[in-house]
C-alpha cells in the first residue's frame, strides 16, 4: 500500500512538505498523516468494491481523531464503532450514523440507547445476553433494533495471538455451531430485527486463505438460515488485511476481493467490510527526537522522546517498526542502536537493533505508525499525549494540540483536609 513518506534529495517529505518543518512547526515527538494517503486507501476499498453493493465501515478504534474520520466521512465511508465515545466521535466528525455498525462483546445499556436514538445501521451482537438486554432496550422506546450476529467461524488467522479473534478460545462473537439457534430465538423477539451476519477473525492478516475459509462458513449459516426463512441483507467479513511494516508479503486489496468472488458472484446482500489499519496505518508517521546516546556494556540506546505510552505496538506486541533519521546525513558513522523511550518499563522500546547514523538532538520518525499509534496511546508515566497534525498537499493542520500539564490533571482533585 502507499507510503506516506518519499525522499527528496537529503530531505524526507509527507505530500509536499518535509517532515523538518512539521517538527519545526509542532514540536517533537508528533504523529503526522497524510490525508492523501488516507483517501487513497479508502478509494482503493471503494473501488475495488465497485461493482457490488456495499458498505466500508472504517474501525474507528486504528485512528479515532475526528479530522480523520472527518475526512472519511466526506468520502463517503461508514464507520465500526466497539463504543459510544467512537460512535460521538463520528457524529462530531460529521459521520452518518445509517451507515455505523457498532462491534464489542459488553455494550451497556446506555449505550444502546444511545446507538438506538441517533438510528445506527446495525448492532453486531456478540452473545445472547445481549441480544436480550437490546430487544429490552429497543422496547423501551418501541424500537426495532437492526442486528446481525457476529459468528466466531473458529478460524485461525495466523497473525499474532493478541490480535486474532476468530477462534474459538477467543472472546469474540458467538460459536458458529450455536449461530442459526441464536438466530432464530432473534428472529422472535419483539423488537429485533435481523439484518446480517458478522465476523471479524484478527488484525494484520498476511495471507487471505483464512478470510476466504470464513466467508465459506457465513455463507453456508447464511444459507442453512434462508431455509427457515430468515433472510439476511448483509454479510459483514470484519476487517484484519494486513498491511507492511517490514518485508511482509501482504494480499492486496484487489486479490483479497477477487478471492471472494466466485464464492459471492450469485448473491444479492450487501457486502460489509469494517478495514482499520489497511487505512490508516501506511499513512502516518510518528516523529520524535533524539534525547541521549548512551552505551551500557555492549549496546547503544539511543534515547528519544517518544515511548511506549505514545506508540504501544513494540511493546505490546513485539512489533517491528521501521525508524529513519528525517534528515539523510553523511558526515555520521552508523552504529547498531535500540531506540528506546524515557519511561521507566525495560519493555520501552520503539526499535531494536537498528543500523543509525545518528547523534544526540537529531529527528527519526517511525513508519507506518498511522493505526494503532495514538488511539492506544496513555499518559503513562505522567506524559502528556502528543500533538496530531494532518498534511495536506503543502498545508499542515494541527488536529490535536499537544496535552498541557493542566490536561494531564484534568479531573482530578485533592482530599479536603478536615
Ligand atoms: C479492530 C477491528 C476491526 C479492524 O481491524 P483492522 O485489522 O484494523 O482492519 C474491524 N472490526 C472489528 C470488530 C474490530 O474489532
Amino acid at each position: 500500500m502507499h507510503s506516506s513518506v518519499t525522499t527528496n534529495g537529503n530531505q524526507r517529505t509527507m505530500e509536499d512538505v518535509p517532515l523538518r518543518d512539521i517538527i519545526q512547526k509542532y514540536g517533537s515527538p508528533c504523529y503526522a498523516y497524510s490525508k492523501q494517503a488516507i483517501s487513497e486507501n479508502f478509494l482503493a476499498y471503494q473501488q475495488a468494491l465497485s461493482s457490488r453493493n456495499h458498505l466500508i465501515c472504517y474501525a474507528v478504534k486504528s485512528n479515532s481523531n475526528i479530522a480523520v474520520l472527518q475526512t472519511l466521512a466526506n468520502l463517503g465511508a461508514g464507520f465500526d464503532i466497539v463504543s459510544v465515545g467512537e460512535l460521538e466521535r463520528v457524529l462530531m466528525a460529521g459521520g452518518d450514523p445509517t451507515k455505523v455498525v457498532y462491534s464489542g462483546v459488553a455494550k451497556t445499556a446506555d449505550e444502546m440507547r444511545r446507538a438506538l436514538e441517533v438510528g445506527i445501521h446495525c448492532f453486531n451482537v456478540e452473545s445472547e445476553s445481549e441480544l436480550i438486554l437490546l430487544n429490552k432496550t429497543a422496547a423501551e422506546t418501541n424500537q426495532m433494533a437492526p442486528v446481525s450476529l457476529r459468528v466466531n467461524p473458529d478460524v485461525d488467522a495466523k497473525t499474532h495471538p493478541y490480535i486474532s479473534t476468530g477462534l474459538k478460545e477467543n472472546k469474540f462473537g458467538i460459536d458458529i455451531s450455536r449461530a442459526y439457534e441464536v438466530y432464530q430465538q432473534a428472529a422472535k423477539m419483539d423488537h429485533i430485527s435481523v439484518v446480517g451476519v458478522d465476523c471479524h477473525i484478527g488484525s494484520q492478516l498476511t495471507d487471505i486463505s483464512p478470510f476466504i475459509d470464513a466467508m465459506g462458513h457465513l455463507l453456508l449459516l447464511v444459507d442453512r438460515l434462508a431455509e427457515s426463512g430468515i433472510n439476511l441483507k448483509h454479510i459483514d467479513i470484519g476487517g484484519g488485511l494486513g498491511v507492511r511494516y517490514q518485508n511482509e508479503t501482504v494480499p492486496s486489496l484487489a486479490s483479497y476481493i477477487d478471492a471472494l468472488d466466485p464464492l459471492l458472484k450469485d448473491r444479492s446482500e450487501t457486502l460489509v467490510m469494517e478495514p482499520g489499519r489497511s487505512i490508516t496505518a501506511n499513512a502516518g508517521i510518528l516523529l520524535t527526537q533524539v534525547q541521549v546516546i548512551k552505551k551500557n556494556g555492549d549496546k547503544n540506546f539511543a534515547v528519544v522522546d517518544a515511548a511506549m505510552n505514545d506508540m504501544l505496538r513494540p511493546a505490546l506486541y513485539d512489533a517491528w517498526m521501521d525508524i529513519n533519521s528525517v534528515e539523510i546525513t553523511s558526515d555520521i558513522l552508523k552504529s547498531d542502536y535500540d531506540v528506546v523511550g524515557p519511561v521507566c518499563e525495560t519493555g520501552d522500546f520503539l526499535a531494536k537493533d537498528r543500523t543509525l547514523a545518528i547523534k544526540e538532538g537529531d529527528y527519526l520518525y517511525l513508519s507506518s505508525a498511522g493505526a494503532y499509534g495514538f488511539s492506544m496511546s496513555s499518559n503513562y508515566n505522567s506524559r502528556p499525549r502528543v500533538a496530531e497534525v494532518m498534511v495536506d498537499g503543502d498545508q499542515t493542520h494541527l488536529i490535536r494540540a499537544r496535552e498541557t500539564i493542566e490536561d494531564l490533571v484534568r479531573g482530578e482533585q485533592l482530599v479536603k483536609e478536615q
